[in-house]
């Protein structure tokens, strides 16, 4: 299991995928949009994209962002 099933939050500018990354398969460091700091490699985080399909799933999921599972859980 790496880091939980991806799943669909609701937030004030849409729907989103949430697919959590555990330590193990963060393997490269990303800069969370959130805080603008960097996520370390073995940093446990979320990779979300949007889920309500303006673009469609492949641009979507070309467009994902690495967070900080506390930057996005403050994101409003
Ligand atoms: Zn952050």
């Amino acid at each position: 299991m790496l880091g939980g099933a991806r799943h669909v939050e609701a937030k004030r500018d849409g729907m989103w995928n949430i697919q959590p990354q555990s330590s193990a398969a963060a393997v490269k460091a990303y800069v969370c949009p959130g805080c603008g700091q960097e996520i370390g490699e073995r940093v446990a985080h979320v990779v979300t994209w949007r889920a309500d399909g303006i673009l469609g799933e492949a641009d979507d999921l070309a467009a994902r962002r690495h967070w900080h599972s506390a930057c996005w859980r403050i994101r409003s």
